[in-house]
């Protein structure tokens, strides 16, 4: 979302063992340690980070062409990985086109679009425990469910995604689909110029088994949300659940604001909007 203050200190990784380096010298000397992917699902604190932030861009890419599967370190683009795999004729990853970000990132955050979620084509993950150990795990294992993760509450980190289960499709035909999804999604969200980080809140569960969730859009829309700003934080013009920085915005306007629509959800519709945007920061 462009705002937040430094890091105390940052490096970007390429390789695993360089990630899995940083961790441990982090966990020596008891430092803050956070991980970032593209960080397009997350406001920082104005304050900033203390201790080491840590970029991933391990984007290794390894093919298994006689199981149709794919590896793809965590750092490597969702985008591109749904490019690259249907372009080679496997289906179907092409809900997942557009989603901004990195593959651990959105495994971790329990990513998803049009009622799938990318952990249904996920077979296993590389992932390093907070206590330095290195496993590969079944994605089954990891808790992964609608924008949320057991990996983000444990603490774990995902190294890389091996991703299978695809059946053959024709390139042609999952390149159009990528590009209706895409076009689709150009028409809901803000242009590059309004830096957001997509829905700020999760939906709400299904009413009843089989049901669909409530979108939490609708709800802030009939409470007149759309109008609502704080500083340079607005919520945007045709969607009533995307925070957007109008230009200036510190990351104290954004959670004002976001405040200030749940408070309004909750007094007229007796429901408690949780955010799906992860707010990165050292205070207790
Ligand atoms: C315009 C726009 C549209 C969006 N649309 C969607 C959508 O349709 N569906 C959807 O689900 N999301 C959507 N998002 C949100 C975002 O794109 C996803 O949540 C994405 O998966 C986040 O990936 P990232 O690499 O940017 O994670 P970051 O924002 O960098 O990190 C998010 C959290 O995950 C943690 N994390 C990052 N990498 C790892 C890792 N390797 N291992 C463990 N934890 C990690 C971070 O520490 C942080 O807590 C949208 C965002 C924008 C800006």
């Amino acid at each position: 979302m462009k705002v937040g203050g430094p890091a105390e200190f940052l490096v970007e990784v390429e390789h695993i063992e360089d990630l899995a380096a940083a961790h441990a010298i982090c966990r020596g000397c008891r430092a803050p340690f956070t991980l970032l992917g593209d960080g397009s699902n997350v406001v920082i604190d104005d304050a900033g980070l203390a201790g080491l932030v840590v970029v991933n861009r391990v984007t290794h890419l390894n093919w298994d062409e006689k199981r149709r599967q794919v590896t793809a370190g965590a750092g490597f683009s969702l985008d591109r990985l749904v490019e690259a795999v249907s372009f080679r004729g496997w289906g179907d990853l092409t809900f997942a086109a557009g989603i901004p970000g990195t593959v651990g990132g959105a495994l971790a955050g329990g990513a998803g679009a049009y009622g799938r979620l990318l952990a249904e084509m996920a077979c296993r993950a590389r992932v390093l425990s907070p206590d330095g150990t290195m496993d590969t795990l079944p994605v089954n294992t990891l808790g992964v469910g609608y924008r949320d993760s057991d990996i983000l509450r444990c603490g774990q980190i995902v190294l890389e995604v091996t991703f299978g289960g695809f059946q053959a499709d024709t390139a042609a035909g999952l390149m159009n689909r990528i590009a209706a999804i895409r076009a689709d999604r150009a028409g809901k969200h803000p242009p590059s110029d309004l830096p957001c980080a997509g829905s700020y809140f999760k939906n709400l569960p299904p009413p009843s088994p089989g049901a669909s969730r409530i979108a939490a859009g609708l709800l802030l829309d009939r409470c007149g949300a759309k109008s609502l700003r704080r500083g340079g934080a607005a919520v945007f013009h045709r969607h009533a659940n995307i925070i957007v920085n109008t230009g200036g915005a510190t990351a104290a306007d954004i959670l004002a604001l976001a405040d200030q629509m749940a408070r309004l959800v909750r007094c007229r519709h007796g429901v408690q909007l949780e955010p799906e945007v992860r707010y990165l920061h050292n205070r207790s």
